[in-house]
């Protein structure tokens, strides 16, 4: 190699030693008869040092290079009387000998260094800039040991990786396919998966027993902040296992990796139904690092011509521990943000249950003190805490509350990023009714099984199927999901008519499957982690983009090299296309 160390492993163990480096300029310093200059490589940060009165012509070529060239320079470490504890190298410095440039550089749009000058979009178009940045590194190397001790832990389990197509077909279901036209097919389009999830069942017909992938997956979706068109899963399937069973493998790989790649020890792994997950937290990927859990007061607020309360399906609310000192002005700021758009509640009661034990609300025309006492009872208040209530219809106040006691938390300090608190959602219906579509949709897949202990009624009350399917929930983030699958024909056929198929529509769509389990498909289910999410959560990012290495921005395009882009006429033409392109283009 072109060098004898790398820039981020030298110590005084090494002292006097004859070393050559090679990287980047960070930063260069002329002080007097001094030049330093940070040499950066993958690993670190190395200090240079050239002497104007041992060498001047040296320094003086040192001092003419600039930003992020790419030099190799050769010399002595020697011990820095000026030490930095912050740098691993920060005892040494190598006084340089010589130095070749290896390649020079323009001057780069931003400043390549920890805090850095670029903006967003900067930075994205010279993502391969940013990725020099230390910080923007050290996300990909993490998710590098994510890959690798997933891989390492379900090798272990004897799960085997198998490769499944990219070209496959569109389906109606789920999110909106990314198609593309097939030049030998005219007219004919393949589609790029949303998940592998027909294949993995597939190699479980085929008696592969335990599959995993850690694979791309496309979807089509309107982009919300942090959504990504191609994102990455873990994607698993098992034979011959029941829910328990895939519960405790992905326990399992969950706590292996907070341990093997945070050194966290994660002591509880809960289970909760959907059912509960709703009535106590308002959602179904709770945040369970924190208490203040949701109290339902219909049965207690109810008849006291307070109409706010008495029309609406559900009163709700949540105890907020010390907030009784809250002022006018920061209940004022709640109550606005509970009336925001995006959570839609009409309006926010308050009680204070102030230090002298008496009782204060928003609402006291309609309660009397001892009406409030029996409240603070429900919420199992004490003197200084501060209860928030909110009405309407379920869904809204679910919805508010939901947001509400995150804030709350997020006010209060209880959500700690480096405490982790995951766990099991079960139990999901098995079907959503839309209103706009009048049609049951499928909550997880159509492959979901039912419990068998509904499936009686999937003919009289289709809605109240439960299903065998579950999510991990990992500080209020939905990091994964999956489900025991159906793997019989007549009951997979039956699934289809509930979701709207006709006959001939399951046949065409899904016929290879279903056909499939005609021979002899095991029992089978499986789960698929969100692996840009996963790594997000481990490195203490809301933002999946950090975590990946050519990431796209918020309207899906490739800012680098400018992609999605129109192609050219002969190949519109080969494929048969006729594309009526906007008048810019
Ligand atoms: N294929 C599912 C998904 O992508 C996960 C699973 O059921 O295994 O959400």
């Amino acid at each position: 190699m072109l060098r004898t160390h790398t820039c981020g492993e030298l110590t005084l163990s090494h002292k006097n030693q004859s070393v050559t480096l090679t990287g980047w300029v960070q930063r260069s310093r002329d002080l007097g008869g001094m030049t330093f200059i940070d040499l950066r490589d993958r690993y670190g940060l190395t200090q240079l040092v050239f002497n104007m009165e041992t060498d001047a012509a040296l320094c003086l070529e040192a001092r003419k290079l600039g930003r992020e060239f790419v030099i190799s320079a050769s010399g002595v470490v020697s011990e820095r009387s000026n030490k930095n504890p912050k740098m691993a190298t920060g005892d040494i410095e190598i006084t340089v000998q010589h130095f070749e440039i290896l390649n020079e550089s323009k001057t780069p749009p931003f400043t390549i260094e920890d805090n850095t000058d670029g903006g967003d979009e900067l930075r994205m178009k010279y993502r391969y800039l940013d990725l020099r940045r230390s910080v923007v590194r050290d996300n990909l190397l993490l998710r590098h040991r994510m890959g690798i001790e997933t891989r390492n832990y379900l090798n272990d389990q004897g799960f085997i990786e198998v490769e499944t197509p990219v070209l496959i077909k569109s389906t109606p279901e789920g999110a909106r396919d990314f198609v593309v036209p097939s030049r030998m097919n005219e007219g004919q389009f393949y589609a790029l998966p949303q998940s592998p999830q027909t294949f993995k069942q597939l190699l479980m017909v085929s008696g592969f027993d335990k599959y995993f992938q850690i694979v791309k997956c496309f979807r089509d979706e309107d982009l919300r902040a942090d959504r990504q068109p191609e994102f990455t899963q873990i994607d698993c399937e098992m034979s011959f296992i029941t829910q328990e069973d895939i519960l405790n493998t992905f326990e399992g790989l969950t706590k292996y990796l907070f341990k093997k790649v945070k050194e966290v020890d994660i002591q509880t792994f809960p289970r909760m139904s959907f059912a509960d997950a709703m009535k106590y937290y308002g959602n179904d990927k709770p945040d369970i690092r924190f208490g203040m859990k949701f109290v339902e007061l219909n049965e207690l607020v109810k008849g006291h011509d307070f109409k706010v309360f008495d029309e609406a399906e559900l009163v709700v609310g949540i105890n907020a521990p010390g907030c009784a000192v809250y002022t006018r002005k920061q209940l004022d700021a709640l109550t606005d943000f509970v009336k925001r758009p995006q959570h839609g509640a009409a309006g926010l009661v308050y009680v204070r249950y102030q230090e002298d034990g008496t009782l204060k609300s928003s609402v006291d025309k309609f309660y009397t003190e001892q009406e409030l006492k029996r409240w603070a009872e429900a919420f199992d208040a004490k003197p200084g805490d501060l209860m928030l209530i909110l009405a309407g219809t379920t869904a809204k106040a679910h919805k508010a509350l939901s947001e509400l006691r995150l804030e709350m938390g997020n006010q209060l300090g209880l959500r700690n990023p480096d405490v982790f608190a995951p766990l099991w959602v079960v139990d999901f219906p098995l079907l959503e009714w839309d209103e706009e579509t009048a049609r049951y949709y499928a909550m997880h897949h159509p492959f979901t099984s039912p419990k068998p202990e509904d499936i009686a009624l999937l003919d009289s009350d289709p809605g109240k199927v439960r299903a065998n399917a579950y999510d991990i929930v990992i500080n209020g983030v939905e990091v994964g999901g999956g489900s025991i699958r159906i793997h019989n024909r007549d009951l997979q056929k039956k699934m289809f008519t509930l979701l709207g198929f006709t006959d001939e529509d399951a046949q065409a769509q899904f016929g290879f499957l279903m056909n499939a389990f005609e021979y002899g498909a095991p029992p089978h289910g499986g789960i698929a982690f969100g692996f840009d999410r996963m790594c997000s959560l481990f490195g203490g990012s809301d933002s999946i983009r950090d975590y990946i290495a050519f990431p796209k921005n918020n309207s899906g395009r490739d800012v680098m090299i400018d992609s999605p882009a129109p192609i050219k006429q002969e190949q519109l033409d080969e494929l048969k296309l006729i594309v009526n392109l906007p008048k810019q283009l």
